[in-house]
């Protein structure tokens, strides 16, 4: 399985960190391909728990390379955050390898996301404003500034003026705002508007004072700073495998998603490609991870959202809150027109089906099979307009549910018939094989498929 690309099949969340984590043992090295510190995984090892925004999850195996891929954006100050609390923890990041041309999210970029998301009120997307959508839209408009630059004084000057210049208009506009915010919040709660609104103290907007910031991030990230694309090819062509690690999911996809509430990336399959350096033939193997039901973060269309007793289980014995912002997910039934549609435009090979023991204790399960339109029409495929998809109900086929709990499972003959036969059904209807099966959080707490 020389490149093997994981990537979410669904709104996000599925467990992505656990899954890479596992499939990982096989592989020589992990890349991050896309997205920034807005990706939360979470990886459970000897009970510890680790939770990673922008380090690969293979970094757990000293043995390792872990690249962050060009097609990544990483906040300097977070990621060193990062490396800072793994080695407290007595994980070696020797191993830790960044892509010279991934771009930086810089401090304005972050007061940029948060004033635009106030700036559209109730129509806001819910970004985790971590500044990732302003730091790609630079990367678009050639302002960006790169890892690489860290490494030479007079360039990322030269780089930060040009590109704060910019910006000048938007970040005037924000200080008058927060000027408003402050006097309506009154003297006392001065410190709190400013949260609100992200506010960072100016001298982190001066040019002296942030080239001088990011000229010492890069001294600490230089002995990380490398040629990612060509470690991959080494990797590729030493015949060994190569995992690249998709944050975010599918349907968050920025051209294949529920646009415009999605990412500011590409998080599915082909976007492996352009994120880490590779060619089309290097992929072998995608992998979607799927939760045994659904969920989302943030606003936008979910067909199988459900608000009740089983919406409410799901979001309780799941802990669907969000690992980066701690929000409450929004929970729901698989949907497997959405899956199917997952499955296809990542050329998946195979599906891994997280938290099937969150399900356990409910009578019945649902799986929706088709949408019926606001006009009646029966829809088998994802739709590709926008206001067909919002106007869409799904329509579902029910299977019985298991009481038993299978957090103890690790076999699929260990499993109740009911859930063999939930697996089975999503399997069919998906077009993929299952081949791993999540039954708890734990490492261990997993059922390969025949
Ligand atoms: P990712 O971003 O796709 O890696 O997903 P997250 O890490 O944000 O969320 C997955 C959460 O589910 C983490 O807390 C995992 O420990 C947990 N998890 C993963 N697989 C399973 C599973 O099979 N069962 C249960 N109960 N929890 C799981």
């Amino acid at each position: 399985m020389p490149g093997l690309v994981i990537v979410g099949a669904q709104w996000g969340d599925e467990g992505k960190g656990k899954v890479t984590d596992l499939l990982a043992e096989r592989a020589e090295m992990i890349v991050r391909f896309q997205g920034g510190n807005n990706a939360g995984h979470t990886i459970v090892r000897d009970g510890e728990e680790f939770k990673f925004h922008l380090i690969p999850s293979g970094i757990l195996y000293p043995e390792k390379t872990c690249a962050i891929g060009n097609g990544v954006v990483l906040d300097p100050r977070i990621l060193l955050g990062e490396i800072d609390g793994l080695r407290r923890r007595g994980v070696d990041v020797g191993n830790l390898k960044i892509s010279a041309n991934a771009h930086l999210i810089m401090p304005y970029h972050v007061l940029l996301d948060t004033a635009g998301e106030l700036k559209l009120g109730k129509l806001s997307l819910g970004t985790t404003r971590r500044g990732i959508g302003p730091c790609y839209a630079d990367k678009a408009l050639r302002l960006g500034i790169r890892v690489q630059d860290l490494l030479d004084e007079k360039i990322l000057r030269a780089k930060i003026r040009t590109a704060l210049a910019s910006k000048q208009q938007a970040l005037r506009e924000l200080s008058v705002q927060r000027r408003k915010l402050r006097k309506e919040a009154g003297e006392g709660d001065r410190e709190a508007a400013g949260q609100a609104i992200g506010d960072a103290p100016d001298p982190r907007l001066d040019l002296h004072a942030m080239t001088e910031e990011h000229i010492s991030y890069g001294h600490r990230l230089e002995p990380h700073i490398a040629d990612t694309a060509r470690l991959c090819w080494d990797t590729l062509d030493a015949g060994k495998t190569v995992i690249f690690e998709g944050a975010q999911a599918t349907l968050l996809d920025l051209d294949h998603g529920t646009y415009p509430f999605v990412t500011s990336s590409n998080p599915i399959a082909g976007a492996a490609t352009v994120g880490a350096g590779v060619g089309p033939n290097d992929i072998e193997e995608v992998w979607g991870v799927a939760k045994a039901y659904a969920t989302r973060v943030g606003a936008g269309p979910f067909p199988t959202e459900i608000e009740d007793a089983a919406g409410r289980h799901m979001l309780e014995r799941g802990h669907e809150y969000g690992t980066t912002t701690g929000r409450e997910r929004r929970c729901g039934w698989i949907d497997l027109v959405a899956l199917r549609y997952a499955v296809r435009i990542n050329g998946m090979t195979s599906l891994a089906i997280t938290k099937l023991d969150v399900l356990g204790g409910l009578e019945t399960l649902r799986v929706a099979v088709r949408y019926r339109s606001r006009e009646g029409a029966l829809l088998d495929s994802f739709p590709y307009h926008q206001s067909i998809l919002h106007g869409a109900t799904p329509e579902y086929e029910e299977l019985p549910g298991f009481d038993a709990d299978i957090s103890g499972c690790r076999k699929a003959a260990d499993l109740p018939s009911e859930a063999r036969a939930y697996l089975e059904y999503i399997e069919e209807l998906a077009g993929v094989p299952i081949r791993l099966v999540g039954v708890g959080p734990g490492r261990d707490q997993v059922v390969w498929m025949d």
